[in-house]
């Protein structure tokens, strides 16, 4: 069987990287058939998106732009819990079409953080695209435009998502075993 060990947990292959990289040219061509001629700004948020970000980019074939941020959270000095912040992005955004790459939407809470964020600098669209969505997992509500695969809520690896540092090289797509 094709079952992995990273540090403490076993992964079993859940999806197959031909089958990524076809749905990956599907949400590409969607993309192109919306945007086309608007030169769009790729927003790819790091680390776990730059496999997806780079096969979506290679099947884009009308000019458009890419940035990566990174979200970062930390605690605050005060008990309020998780404070949170985009860093990277060294670009105007104002007037722009914009479309936010990113892996996985798991509470949504990230990706929600950082649209309401880039709203603030007035683009004229946002949009978001997820290779992955744990629609079970969600605290608030978000719009995604494009989805590559909605899944369960169990632990994945594979194609740029690491379990604690390892695993984003992995050409498929894991499942940890419970
Ligand atoms: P959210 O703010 O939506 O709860 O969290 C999204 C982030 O959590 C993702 O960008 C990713 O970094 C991490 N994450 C959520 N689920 C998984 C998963 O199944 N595997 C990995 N590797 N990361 C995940
Ligand atoms: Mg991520």
């Amino acid at each position: 069987m094709d079952t992995i060990q990273i540090h403490d947990k076993s992964f079993g292959i859940f999806l197959e990287e031909e089958k990524i990289i076809s749905r990956v040219k599907e949400l590409a061509q969607a993309i192109s058939i919306d945007f086309a001629g608007t030169q769009p700004l790729f927003i790819a948020v790091l680390n776990g998106s730059f496999i997806f970000a780079a096969d979506i980019m290679k099947s884009i074939s009308f000019p458009c732009e890419i940035q990566f941020v990174k979200v970062s959270s930390y605690h605050g000095a005060q008990s309020s819990g998780k404070v949170q912040q985009v860093l990277g992005l060294n670009q105007n955004i104002k007037g722009r079409k914009v479309i936010i790459i990113e892996d996985i939407i798991d509470s949504g809470l990230t990706i929600d953080f950082l649209r309401t964020d880039l709203l603030k600098q007035e683009p004229e669209s946002i949009s978001i695209c997820s290779l992955l969505l744990k629609p079970k997992a969600l605290k608030v509500k978000i719009d995604v435009q494009y989805i590559g695969f909605e899944v369960e809520n169990h632990f994945l690896v594979g194609y740029g998502l690491d379990y604690d540092g390892l695993g984003r090289n992995l050409r498929h797509l894991y499942r940890v075993i419970e």
